[in-house]
C-alpha cells in the first residue's frame, strides 16, 4: 500500500465513519461521521466533546479495537486501516499504547508485576535483568520506586494513574492513547495530575491521544484539539484558536462561557475584509474576529455574534459614542468575586454575562454602557 502520510505526522485519519445498529429495532446510529485529522509528531493531540459524540470511538478505532465501517487509519507512514482495502491491523501490531479509563491495572499483581507485564508478554519482550532496569527506571521516572513490591490496590488514584501511564511507556509506543485517565480522581489531584501527565508526555516526546470532556483539561494540556460534536468535527485548533476564534456556535458554547447573540450581515464580507458587521438587536456589532467562511457570505445572512464575559467592559452609563460597540444597558443582577464582578446586564431585550472592574461602583438597577470589545468579537458562520 502506497505511502501517504507526511512524516512529521504520526497518525493520519481520513473519511472515518462508523455506525451501531440496535438488534432490537435495527435503528443505525452513525457515532463516527467523516472524521478526518493528522497528528504531529511528538505532540499532545485531544479529542474534546461532550458525552456520547463519538471520542471514544474513535480512539478505540485507532486502536484496533473497534472496525470502522468507512475510512482509513495510517501510523507511521503505514496503513493500519482501511476499509476499501480490506486492511485491518490487529491491535497488538499497531504501534501504541492505550491507557482505559479504568486504568486496567491487576489487583492481584504488585506494583513491578503490573508495570513489567507488556516486557514480559507484550509484543517486544527482554531478558529478565533487562526487564528489571527498565521497569525500575520507568518506575523512579514516575515517582513509584518505593511502592514497586506494593499490592496494586493499595496505590491511590493518583498513583494507579501514574502507574497505568508508567505500564503504558515501557511498551515504548508511537502514539499514546489515553481514555479519559482523569476522570475517578478529584477536583484537586486531576488538576495535579493534569499538569504531571504533560510533563510526563514532554519528558517522553510520545505522540499522545487523549480523550477528556473536559474543556479545562483540554485548554491546560494540548497542542491541538478536535472539538467533536455528534460524531462530526466542530473545529480543529490550537486551544487559542478554538477559545478566541471558536468557528461554530457549539464550540462557542461548549468550551468557555459566550453571550451568543443573532444578526445578520450588515453587508458582503470581502476575502480581504478584516471586518465584519453584524446587525443584531443591539444595533451594529463590529466583529474583527472569524474563522474563513464555509461559502462566500452574502449581505443579510444569518449569522451570530460570539463575545467571552471577560470580554464585554460595563462601565459608567456615558451619552458619547466614542467607538464602536457600545451600548446602553442596565444591570439585572452583580456578584463580587474579589478579582473581579461578575454581573448580568440588559441591553434592550437582549440579556449578556459581562465582567467588571472589581471596584466599579454600580448596582442592580443601573444605567450603564455596555462595550464589546471588538478585537475579541467574533462573527459565527454557523
Ligand atoms: P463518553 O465521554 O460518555 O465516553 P464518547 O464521546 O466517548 O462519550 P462514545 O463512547 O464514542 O462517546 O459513544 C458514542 C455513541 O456510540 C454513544 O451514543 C454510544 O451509546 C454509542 N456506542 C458506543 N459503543 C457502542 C456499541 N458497542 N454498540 C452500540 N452503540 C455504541
Amino acid at each position: 500500500m502506497q505511502k501517504l502520510v507526511a512524516t512529521d505526522h504520526s497518525v493520519q485519519i481520513s473519511g472515518l465513519q462508523k455506525q451501531f445498529t440496535r438488534h432490537d429495532s435495527g435503528e443505525v446510529n452513525r457515532v463516527i461521521d467523516d472524521v478526518s485529522f493528522a497528528v504531529p509528531k511528538n505532540s499532545f493531540f485531544t479529542l474534546l466533546g461532550p458525552s456520547g459524540c463519538g471520542k471514544t470511538t474513535t480512539l478505540r478505532c485507532l486502536a484496533g479495537l473497534e472496525t470502522a465501517d468507512r475510512g482509513e487509519i495510517w501510523m507511521n507512514g503505514q496503513a493500519v486501516f482501511s476499509a476499501a482495502a480490506g486492511r485491518d491491523v490487529p491491535p497488538d501490531s499497531r504501534p501504541i499504547a492505550m491507557v482505559p479509563q479504568s486504568y486496567g491495572i491487576w489487583p492481584h499483581m504488585k506494583v513491578f508485576d503490573n508495570a513489567a507485564f507488556p516486557l514480559r508478554y507484550g509484543r517486544k519482550t527482554y531478558p529478565r535483568p533487562e526487564t528489571q532496569r527498565r521497569v525500575l527506571t520507568m518506575l523512579e521516572q514516575v515517582g513509584l520506586s518505593e511502592y514497586a513490591d506494593r499490592w496494586s490496590t493499595q496505590l491511590s488514584g493518583g498513583q494507579q494513574q501514574r502507574l497505568a501511564l508508567a505500564r503504558a511507556l515501557l511498551c515504548e509506543p508511537e502514539v499514546l492513547l489515553l481514555d479519559e485517565p482523569l476522570s475517578n480522581l478529584d477536583a484537586k489531584l486531576r488538576s495535579q495530575l493534569r499538569t504531571e501527565l504533560r510533563s510526563f508526555q514532554q519528558k517522553f516526546g510520545v505522540t499522545t491521544i487523549y480523550v477528556t470532556h473536559d474543556q479545562g483539561e483540554a485548554l491546560a494540556m494540548s497542542d491541538t484539539i478536535v472539538v467533536m460534536n455528534r460524531g462530526r468535527i466542530e473545529q480543529i485548533g490550537s486551544p487559542s484558536e478554538i477559545y478566541d476564534s471558536p468557528a461554530t456556535r457549539f464550540v462557542a458554547d461548549f468550551v468557555g462561557s459566550a453571550n451568543l447573540i443573532p444578526g445578520v450581515l450588515d453587508r458582503p464580507a470581502g476575502s480581504r475584509d478584516r471586518v465584519v458587521d453584524a446587525k443584531t438587536t443591539l444595533g451594529v456589532v463590529r466583529c474583527e474576529r472569524f474563522t474563513t467562511p464555509p461559502a462566500p457570505p452574502t449581505a443579510g445572512q444569518e449569522i451570530f455574534v460570539c463575545v467571552r464575559p471577560e470580554n464585554i467592559r460595563v462601565i459608567t452609563a456615558s451619552r458619547e459614542a466614542e467607538g464602536p460597540n457600545r451600548f446602553p444597558g442596565r444591570i439585572m443582577t452583580a456578584e463580587y468575586l474579589g478579582d473581579r464582578q461578575e454581573m448580568v446586564v440588559t441591553v434592550g431585550d437582549v440579556t449578556l454575562r459581562a465582567h467588571a472592574d472589581a471596584h466599579f461602583d454600580a448596582h442592580p438597577g443601573d444605567d450603564v454602557t455596555v462595550v464589546l470589545d471588538p478585537a475579541w468579537t467574533v462573527a459565527l458562520w454557523s
